[in-house]
């Protein structure tokens, strides 16, 4: 039994069922025990692998993406290029790589990065020596200055509730014992204000998930973007509108049982893109339409970037560099199932490659 295990059956056995969200909030980020906490968990060693982590080509558009942005809101002499949960730094490394041509945007920016696991703050101080970067726990700690911010899957990280609907009422999961063995169950049924207005769309038994933490970041973000000017780039797996179960653990490239082994597996749901621009609606700022991974490559131009690429390769490289591209870009792999938005000022200032809403 992991350590971990261990305190969950103890404090549910003293204190009755946890939600969803503690018990994610506890395997990903329990300060001794928790999944991020003691781990870096990307790549093909690892339990998962990431768009930044398959090419260099997604931080390279990506980065000329926020560069454009910063041009055209007219260049601000200082800003903030943050970005959150940066995993290895691979992201922010071929930002910082592919933007360093881009007259005096080097000079105007200071780097933050926002990350709560100890063992990938160590790998990104490695990835970014060289650079001036700032580490912070949360984005609250964030300059009250113009703010660019990328994240790519950050939300999908982030502790979830989830109910059921039963009748004009919602049951939500939770995390309790059976036979002394983690069980999942259902709480009581009971009408949630929140969940209203899903009461349109839904009928019994549809499983609807909420993110507790999704409104909190988004806010700050965008109080810095209306006030100060910026953009918001997120990429992550999910969806408009959360509708059904997404709660899911992955192991060593495999779906494995949630309950299993706390603080051993990674453990995600879907990202409700819905709740991310009306959090930032609720703020003044103004969401992109979500686009799929693949589209919003596309308009940045992955094509010519892998040809490019593609011209100063052979043999095992090329082949390799030709499956990033597929699985990057593909329906069939990250090109759908990935989606990304933008959160802008105002419309016309959205970035290269998305729409306003
Ligand atoms: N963006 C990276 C890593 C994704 S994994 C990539 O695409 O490769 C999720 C990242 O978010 C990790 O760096 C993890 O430590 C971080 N993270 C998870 N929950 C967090 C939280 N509540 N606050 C800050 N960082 C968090």
């Amino acid at each position: 039994m992991t350590a971990l295990k261990d305190i969950l059956i103890r404090r549910i056995a003293q204190t009755g069922p946890i939600s969803l969200a503690d018990y994610m909030g506890e395997c990903l980020l329990h300060p001794e025990h928790g999944y991020y906490t003691t781990r870096d968990p990307l790549g093909a060693a690892g339990d998962f692998t990431t768009a930044p982590e398959i090419s260099q080509m997604v931080g390279e558009l990506l980065g000329l993406c926020l560069a454009q942005s910063w041009l055209n809101q007219g260049a601000p002499a200082h800003f903030a290029l943050a970005e959150i949960g940066p995993g290895r730094g691979t992201l922010m490394t071929d930002i910082l790589r592919a933007t360093k041509s881009v007259p005096g945007m080097h000079d105007a920016m200071r780097v933050h990065l926002i990350e709560a696991s100890p063992t990938l703050r160590a790998a990104q101080k490695d990835r970014l020596t060289g650079y001036d970067v700032t580490w912070c726990d949360h984005v609250t700690e964030l300059p009250e200055a113009p703010l660019w911010v990328i994240a790519n899957e950050f939300f999908d990280a982030l502790p979830i509730r989830q109910f059921t609907r039963k009748g004009e009422g919602w049951a939500e999961t939770q995390v309790g014992l059976k036979g002394g063995a983690l069980t999942l169950g259902l709480s009581a049924p009971t009408p949630l204000a929140e969940l209203a207005p899903r009461l349109d769309d839904t009928t019994d038994g549809d499983v609807v998930e909420t993110c507790p933490s999704v409104a909190p970041v988004v806010t700050e973000i965008a109080q810095r973007i209306a006030d100060h000017g910026g953009a918001a780039v997120f990429v992550d797996y999910g969806d408009w509108r959360s509708l059904g179960d997404t709660f899911q653990a992955l192991e060593a490239h495999e779906m494995v049982d949630p309950l299993a082994r706390p603080g051993q597996a990674d453990l995600t749901a879907h990202v409700d893109f819905e709740a991310l621009a009306q959090a930032a609606q609720r703020s003044g700022i103004v969401p992109s339409q979500m686009i799929p991974q693949g589209m919003l490559l596309a308009r940045l131009g992955i094509s010519e970037r892998a040809e490019a690429l593609a011209a100063k390769l052979s043999g095992e490289a090329l082949e390799s560099h030709a499956r990033a591209f597929d699985r990057l870009t593909s329906p069939a792999e990250m090109g759908t199932l990935f989606k990304a938005l933008a959160l802008a000022p105002s419309a016309d200032k959205m970035p290269p490659g998305f729409n306003a809403g």
